[in-house]
């Protein structure tokens, strides 16, 4: 490809996008204004390869998985950061029945190497009469602290021009081609990809508590994450009629609601936050053409942490040397109707 690229937006897709950019030795810019959406610097970033609820595999995460494992220590090398965390999670049962899937499902092809052992003994302040169950290969990411490593990186490099980019300025930029990794608000710059999304607003409250353990994240319903010095981010909501980054009090009551149901001792909220993750309504990336001169990266959803690492590869395959998308992640099979 000879023309030049520019990225519009930078979370997660759009920092992991320029990074594979750079290692490709590509030119590119980037524009973000952060300002229209938080959905990124306010997730929790865990990669987590099994949905919990339903002890079921997320959907190529064999591929996903590998990818971050290997690229975030990486990138935190380079921008001199250390926002990868590997941690221990445990799944609180809920009941017997929870358990004993537990159980049959940890002998299941790629659930195997994740569905660890069911832990019995108590923990202190913390309600698990059926036992909690172990899963392996969990990291988490602070995704504030990457995407803002990466803005110095890029604002140090000439990369990062801080504002918000128009249709109009594709005049500017005749021979370019633009990669769109605006989120959820690729609903309103390209229309006709609207109906492919179906956003979801995400809440979190940042709380104080003392008798929380630090040394891994529970999980029932929300996930208790230690930030350190007895600080946890508890998350997440689901809303999918109140699209605004405004916190509710709708949101706190639910959070807190879930979080007394398994921690029995005190603590105090400090912050909440909210914003919009990029669902699509097949829960699968969107990604390809939109025009001669436009391209689009989204779609992470919920898993942005765990997918953009290789999907990324996988999209600049097909950007820059013509290799065929995955039809699944096409956005194709949402305009060619
Ligand atoms: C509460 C919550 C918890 C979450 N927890 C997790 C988790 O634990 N693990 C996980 O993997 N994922 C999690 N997510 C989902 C994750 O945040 C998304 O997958 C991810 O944010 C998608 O990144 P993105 O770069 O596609 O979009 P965004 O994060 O929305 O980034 C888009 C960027 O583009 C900018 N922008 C938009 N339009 C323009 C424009 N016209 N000009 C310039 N800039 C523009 C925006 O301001 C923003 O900076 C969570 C999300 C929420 C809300």
């Amino acid at each position: 490809m000879e023309q030049a690229l520019i990225i519009v937006g930078q979370g997660i897709a759009g920092s992991i996008l320029s990074l594979r950019l750079e290692e490709r030795g590509i030119p590119f810019k980037l524009y973000d204004d952060p300002s229209h959406s938080k959905s990124s610097r306010i997730a929790a970033g865990l990669s987590n390869p099994v949905v919990l609820k339903r002890q079921k595999w997320v959907q190529a995460a064999e591929l996903f998985l590998p990818e971050a494992q290997k690229a975030y220590p990486l990138w935190a090398g380079q921008l001199q950061k250390s926002f990868y965390h590997p941690i221990n999670l445990e799944h609180i049962f809920h009941n017997e029945a929870e358990a004993n899937d537990w159980l049959i499902n940890s002998d299941k092809p790629h659930l195997k190497k994740h569905l660890g052992k069911h832990i019995k003994e108590a923990l202190s302040n913390i309600i698990s009469p059926y036992g909690r169950g172990k899963l392996e290969g969990v990291f988490w990411v602070d995704t504030d602290s990457f995407i803002k490593a990466r803005r110095e990186d890029l604002l140090n490099k000439g990369l990062l021009i801080s504002k918000t980019w128009t249709a109009d300025l594709m005049d500017k930029h005749p021979n370019s081609s633009i990669i769109y990794c605006n989120g959820h608000l690729a609903r309103q710059t390209h229309p006709m990809l609207a109906n492919a999304f179906s956003p979801t607003k995400g809440e979190v409250m940042i709380i104080k508590a003392e008798k929380l353990p630090e040394d891994r994240i529970l999980h029932a319903g929300v996930f208790t994450l230690p930030l350190g010095d007895k600080r946890f981010k508890i998350g997440a909501t689901y809303n999918h009629k109140d699209l605004s980054e405004n916190t509710s009090e709708d949101g706190l009551s639910y959070l807190k609601a879930k979080l007394e149901s398994f921690y029995q001792g005190p603590y105090e909220v400090l912050e909440q936050f909210a914003a919009v993750r990029p669902n699509i309504k097949d829960r699968k990336p969107l990604m390809g053409r939109l025009s001669e001169h436009e391209w689009l990266f989204n779609g992470m959803g919920s898993r942005g942490v765990l997918m953009a690492p290789y999907l990324s590869q996988h999209f600049l395959n097909h950007l820059l040397s013509g290799d065929a998308l995955q039809a699944q992640w096409d956005l194709n099979r949402f305009t060619s109707a």
